[in-house]
């Protein structure tokens, strides 16, 4: 059995304990110790990492009344060993379980909704309700949980007798055997849990709702606290900074001067189509009518614009073919035949030409990975 040292101070990080056990298990070692800092994955939150005797704490486990932690390299069964938490982990993973419980608490008083559903990931935090959460409610929900951190209040820990069980109202995944742990953030949540928390709310420093879904008939909120959210503020600072100084826009209008360089570049790409159609025309016009077969290579073409120019060339010759790209990537195709069923034509000429692509009627429209000597030749063959 393993004395549970971490609920004692989530701050402590350092101890010293006896090694009960210490099994080879594949490429590891399964410590059990007679006592421990190292929370055990559990109640949505992963488990601590660390070391012992210098060796890495890379998982910790409970199995019954022992807790595991799994390591590289063994450790002598009845020695003294010093362990030492991560605490740099430790502290992310309560500010961000602490951030979750407030922002669960303040839902499941809105609008009664249970938090079904919880992953904290190493970018976010995931929270599923079983009901959806108005997309309107959501920065009211983000600002009243950071009130709840401004107040920095103590986070109460307990374990309510049955009787005071049964007349406490609180979150719970599950049914729950045995001596429930209570964790209380004031007014803002109450639920059964095994998890480590900050001592004050303070602790928790930022909750930021970085976005929400539909999910399973409710909601997904995706969320940070702590340093991660700090660290999520720092990377998008310098993001919005950066758009600011290339576009010269003030940062907090930025999302404005996007719009405009979206609106302005729609402006030019129909300026572009218009002078490209005129400039299809021309190059048609300059073809001699009544020639039995074109064949075009031109750059940088849409594949609505090849279909364009090939229905104006057709207009002057038998049998027009348009094409655009490279021998690498191949030569996106528009090819049409006047009164000509171009179907039978196509599908040898991808055959012979690596290509795919059909069509219904006069035009056909693909690509073919060939040499542009082949293809020219080929179509001028077989037109
Ligand atoms: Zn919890």
């Amino acid at each position: 059995m393993t004395e549970k040292l971490f609920y004692n101070d989530v701050y402590k990080s350092e101890f010293n304990a006896r090694v009960l056990s210490c099994n080879k298990n594949g490429d590891r070692y399964d410590v059990i110790l007679d006592k421990t800092l190292f929370y055990p994955e559990g109640g949505g939150q992963p488990a601590d990492n660390g070391t012992i005797n210098g060796i890495k704490v890379f998982d910790v486990h409970e199995d019954g009344d022992d807790i595991v932690h799994y390591i590289s390299e063994p450790v002598e069964e009845g020695t003294e060993i010093n362990g030492v938490v991560d605490m740099e982990r430790r502290v992310r993973l309560m500010q961000q379980h602490s951030g979750e419980h407030i922002v669960s608490g303040i839902i499941h008083h809105k609008f009664g909704y249970d938090n079904v559903g919880f992953h904290m990931g190493s970018e976010f935090i995931t929270i599923d309700f079983n009901g959806v959460v108005p997309k309107e409610s959501i920065d009211e929900i983000e600002k009243e949980a950071n009130e709840a951190v401004y107040k920095n209040f103590a986070v109460n820990i307990f374990y309510p007798t049955p009787d005071e069980l049964e007349k406490l109202e609180y979150r719970s995944k599950k049914a729950l055997e045995g001596a429930v742990r209570i964790v209380q953030f004031g007014e803002y949540d109450i639920c059964a849990c095994c998890g480590l928390h900050v001592v004050k709310t303070g602790e928790i420093g930022i909750i930021k709702i970085l976005s929400h879904q539909n999910y399973k008939g409710g909601t997904r909120i995706f969320m940070l606290a702590g340093k991660q959210a700090y660290e999520d503020y720092v990377a998008k600072n310098k993001i919005i900074y950066n758009i600011s100084n290339m576009l010269s826009a003030k940062p907090n209008e930025t999302d404005i001067a996007v719009e405009r360089l979206i609106n302005e570049r729609n402006f030019i790409k129909e300026q572009l189509v218009a002078v490209k159609k005129q400039l299809f025309a021309l190059k048609a016009e300059a073809v001699k009518e009544n020639t039995d077969c074109v064949v075009m290579f031109e750059d940088n073409l849409e594949s609505f614009e090849l279909r364009q120019f090939c229905e104006l060339l057709m207009e002057r010759v038998d049998f027009a073919a348009v094409l655009c790209g490279n021998e690498e990537e191949g030569y996106k195709y528009a090819i049409g035949g006047k009164n000509k069923e171009m179907m039978p034509f196509i599908k040898e000429a991808n055959k012979a030409l690596n290509g795919r692509g059909g069509g219904k009627g006069d035009m056909v429209q693909g690509s073919f990975k060939a040499a542009k000597e082949d293809i020219e030749k080929y179509i001028r063959d077989n037109a």
